[in-house]
């Protein structure tokens, strides 16, 4: 069983049933982030593997911003 670690999130990600793990060239989605991965097995080991699309990435960096804005309107509310 090959396990693989979301490099977005660091959640094991589950391979689907179909996915040959001696020899598979694709991407896989991270059920907990849905984040996109390219991941390349070969004989039961991951070869290479790197991160498509980071949905996790894009939710906080949001989330960081709107943090980012709110502190500084309290900044600007005690400095008056
Ligand atoms: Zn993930």
């Amino acid at each position: 069983m090959v396990e693989i670690e979301c490099l977005a999130c660091g959640k094991t990600v589950e391979l689907p049933q179909f996915i040959d793990t001696d020899n598979y060239d694709g991407q896989v989605v991270c059920q907990e982030c849905k984040s996109l991965l390219h991941v390349k097995l070969l004989k039961g080991k991951v070869h290479k593997y790197k991160i498509v699309e980071n949905k996790f990435k894009d939710f906080n960096f949001t989330k960081l911003v709107m943090d980012l804005a709110e502190k500084q309107k309290q900044q600007e509310k005690e400095e008056q």
